[in-house]
Order: structure tokens, then sequence, then C-alpha cells
């Protein structure tokens, strides 16, 4: 019997899914590790346990202490359940942009959320710089996802071995997006000390400078995409020295598609970052050629992105595909 002791031990250990419609197209084996799984429903959950416990550890972070992050969401909910249950308050700074329900999820959790424009890293009034100096105004502990590398060591010591494990140390490949890269990076240094021939793949969606760092060797973003809580325009200290072997751009078009077809025909229902994982791995697994075994990662659910990429009022806005099963007047 799997029984955990509390939210904390709830973290991790998820299942790997084999996924049918990927794997029957491909004639690969493409798993998905189930991160949405996680009690706070995301792949976040991890790191966010990763950086209190660091935090805990270098004294940072005192008893009845407050955390304060900057985050696209998921972090976010993730820090505030993970404070919930051990006694820290929560202040969260996001970018407005962000879905509403991630917002709502948010404060539904507990967190005190501070919502501020959407300003790009250079901007001093980034959502990652006004959480820093928040921080440092109310003596917080700033947990720092995107440079603090507790984040990526807690997928090296968690998230990458679950996978070796469950399939007997025999798979050939691994591709994931970055947001802060702890799971790109912490994954791939698992599996490459595993075993140094398993292929490590960037997915990276458009407007993200990473695809170009990896295979120009500079970081340089074009386009964009509405895919949310991945994309980077820097090389964070989570990314800095991973063992990365080559990277794969994935447009939202094709991400949603895959995302749609996935409903159908996998009855999973998932968030538009683990559209653009599973879409990398259809390409890595079609590049491998038949037989081959590809690993990526199923971060969220689609039900905190409804309002966008299950809407086809929002997607036939932006000239995105639609799920052809969805009545195109919502209130028919
Ligand atoms: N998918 C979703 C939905 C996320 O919220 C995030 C984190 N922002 C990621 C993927 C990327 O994960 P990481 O930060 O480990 O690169």
């Amino acid at each position: 019997m799997d029984i955990r002791d509390g939210f904390l031990s709830a973290i991790g250990d998820t299942p790997l899914i084999r996924l049918s419609w990927p794997s029957a197209r491909t004639g690969c084996h493409i798993y998905g590790k189930a991160e949405f799984m996680n009690p706070g429903g995301s792949v976040k959950d991890r790191a966010a346990l990763a950086l209190v416990r660091d935090g805990e550890a270098s004294g940072l972070l005192k008893p009845g202490g407050t955390i304060v992050e900057g985050t696209a969401g998921n972090t976010g909910i993730g820090l505030t359940l993970v404070g919930n249950a051990l006694g820290y308050r929560t202040v969260i700074v996001m970018p407005e942009t962000q879905s509403q329900e991630k917002k709502d999820t948010l404060r539904m959790c507990g967190a005190d959320l501070r919502l501020v424009p959407a300003k790009p890293f250079k901007d001093p009034g980034n959502y990652v710089h006004v959480s820093r100096r928040l921080a440092e105004e109310i003596g917080g502990f700033w947990a720092n996802q995107f440079d603090n590398v507790a984040n990526r060591d807690g997928h090296r010591r968690t998230t990458g071995p679950e996978i070796v494990r469950q399939l007997g140390g025999r798979l050939d490949a691994f591709t994931c997006a970055v947001g802060t890269g702890g799971t790109l990076a912490g994954v791939s240094s698992a599996l490459k000390a595993h075993d140094p021939a398993i292929r490590t793949v960037l997915a990276d969606p458009h407007g993200s400078a990473l695809h170009a760092w990896i295979t120009e060797g500079e970081p340089r973003a074009e386009g964009t995409s509405i895919t949310e809580g991945i994309g980077q325009g820097r090389v964070t200290a989570n990314l800095e020295g991973a063992p990365i072997d080559d990277a794969v751009r994935i447009a939202d078009a094709d991400a949603l598609e895959t995302l749609f077809h996935l409903v159908q025909h996998d009855g999973l229902v998932l968030g538009g970052s683990s559209g653009i994982n599973v879409t990398a791995a259809m390409r890595v697994a079609e590049a491998l050629g038949p037989g081959h075994t590809v690993v990526t990662i199923l971060c969220d659910l689609g039900a905190r992105y409804q309002s966008k990429i299950f809407n086809p009022a929002f997607l036939r806005d932006k000239g995105l595909p639609v799920p052809p099963w969805m009545p195109a007047d919502p209130s028919a």
C-alpha cells in the first residue's frame, strides 16, 4: 500500500505514463512523467519543496518566516502549499498576463498575490526583480527559483532517478521545455550519470532564446508563444553547465494539435507546456527511428488554462487551431 505521510511526502514518485497516440504515430515508446499528479498539481511542487528546504538549511528561512517569489504561477502554488504545511506565509509576485485560473488558485491556497505588469527581464519592474526587492523590504526569504540551483538539484535527486528506476534504466532520450531550467538540467544530469548515451534535448517554444543558445552558442529570441511557464531569454544559473545535447523548436499550433489528440485518444487534458514537450518527444522519436524510448514531462493539467487554450474564442482570436469537438459558440 502506498501511503504518504502528509502533503510534503506526497510530492514526487509520480507515475510514468506510456502515451498511446504519440507512440503509435512514431512507432516508438513515448512516456510522460505525470507531474500533474503532484499534490499542488504541477512539476513545480518539487522545486518549491527543494527551495524551501534549502532556505531552511541555509538559515535564510526561519521558523514562522515569509517566503517571497516571482513566478508564472505554478511555483507560487507549490510554495504556498509547502509553506502552509510548514508554517510559513507566502507572498507571490506574478505578471498579470498569466491565466485567471492560476491567479484564482493562488488566492484559494492562501497566497498574498501581487500582480505586476509584464515587463522584460532587463526592466527593473520585471516580476523577478519586484519579488527580490519585496523580500528585502519585508525581511522575507527570496526563493529565487531561476538562479538558486537547489531547484535543479531537487530534480537531479528525485525526478531523474525515478525515471531511470521506472524504465529499468532503458531509455534513449529525454526532452522538456525550460522556464527556470531546473527540470531539464536536473533530469538531464541524472540521466547522463546513469548512461551518457541518453540524448537530452531542449524543447523550446517560439519567443525563447535558448534554442539559439544550444544550436548556435548565443541566446537569441524570435517570435512569441501563448504557452505559460516556459520560454526563457537568458541562461539561468540552473541551466549553466547542464548536459544538453540538442534543441528542437516547437510552434504553438503544433503543440495545440498534440494536446487535442491527447485529449481525444489518450484521455489526458494537459497544459500548454506539456503540448510543447510531447510534440518535441515525437520529433526526437522520429529522428531516432522506430523502437526507441523517449521520455518527457507532463507538467500540469489543462484545467489551469481552460479560459485560454481550451477556449475557442481565445484560440480563434490568435489564429490558432480550435479543439475540433468543441462548439464554436460556448453558450450554445
Ligand atoms: N511547465 C509549466 C506549466 C511550468 O509552470 C513550468 C515552470 N515555470 C515549466 C513547465 C518549466 O519548468 P522549469 O522551471 O523546471 O524549467
